[in-house]
């Protein structure tokens, strides 16, 4: 790999695929893991996990070692939390009833998005939505997407500042399950619950350690101490929070596309010393070097 390249981890614990918002297939996808020299990876798509068979057979055809996961939409207090699932066993029915559940939430509210945007004047919003969605699951990143390719207006930003983010004009308060319910999934299903992008709710440092209180209390193992939506300076700071509420760390990069601007695959610091991988309770061999 040419030294323009960033450094990368030889793990990468969470990405999406075409089966939720991310705009590769599964097999491009691991395809690009591989080139990017990444030797365990997980595939997290959102509140299902449609790609996981598929993406298991293709890292091992290529020789990389395969968590299967899911990223769950939860709710803490009013705020949407992403949970992500690493280790599961996706034939578990209590998890698969009740992702069911939120794929049927998301079916409703992409109906009322589609409503909310027809009263402010724009019309065939869900089936756009739907069409860049194919079969799968539909989100507002689909939705945001079609609006900048209907031309009304000019990027993903633009489209959830005045349409889709909350409290606009077609922002559907969400109604996810609450968080200790998809803790309590992933455990069924055998699997590791981790806190996604911590840094990204935006929470001052008490109010994130009562989530991470409650979150441990629901069973859960783990927090995502180094994201692609976070800097090193979070990275280090999550991990002495890891360390201190001996939860483990796990690394990802929430990779969804090359065009769309998330960090790259792999692209992520190592984690802090003393911080205990989440991958060693879950799979071997694994690579521990940096
Ligand atoms: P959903 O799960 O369908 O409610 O969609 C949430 C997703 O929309 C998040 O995971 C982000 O990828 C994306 N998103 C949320 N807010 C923004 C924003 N302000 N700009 C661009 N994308 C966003
Ligand atoms: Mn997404
Ligand atoms: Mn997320
Ligand atoms: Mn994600």
């Amino acid at each position: 790999m040419s030294s323009t390249i960033p450094p990368h981890s030889p793990v990468d614990l969470h990405m999406h695929s075409l089966h939720s918002d991310g705009s590769l297939s599964v097999a491009a996808l691991v395809e690009r893991v591989a080139a990017r020299g990444v030797q365990l990876m997980a595939l997290t798509d959102h509140d299902n996990t449609a790609g996981v068979k598929e993406a298991a057979a293709a890292a091992a055809q290529l020789g990389i070692d395969f968590l299967p996961g899911v990223e769950i939409s939860s709710e803490w207090n009013g705020m949407g939390i992403h949970i992500v699932g690493l280790g599961i066993d996706i034939e578990n029915p209590t998890l698969q009833r009740g992702l069911q559940r939120i794929m049927e939430f998301r079916d409703w509210r992409a109906a009322e998005i589609d409503r909310r945007l027809a009263k402010v004047g724009i019309a065939g919003a869900e089936q756009g939505a739907r069409a860049l969605a194919g079969s799968r699951m539909v989100g507002r990143t689909h939705f945001s997407r079609w609006l900048v390719q209907a031309g009304h207006c000019r990027d993903n930003a633009a489209a959830f500042e005045r349409w889709l983010g909350r409290g606009r004009a077609a922002y559907v308060p969400s109604d996810w399950i609450p968080m200790p319910e998809a803790v309590g999934w992933i455990r069924s299903a055998g699997g590791i619950a981790v806190l996604a992008h911590p840094g990204r709710y935006k929470l001052s440092p008490e109010r994130l350690r009562a989530l991470l209180l409650e979150f441990r209390e629901a069973g859960a193992g783990a927090l995502e101490v180094c994201s692609g939506s976070q800097g090193a300076a979070d990275c280090e700071h999550l991990g002495r929070l890891a360390r201190e509420l001996d939860l483990a760390g796990s690394l990802g990069s929430d990779f969804h596309g090359p065009e769309i601007g998330h960090a790259e695959i792999g692209q992520l610091p190592p984690l802090p010393l003393g911080v205990r991988p989440v991958w060693e309770s879950l799979s071997s061999p694994i690579p521990t070097t940096h």
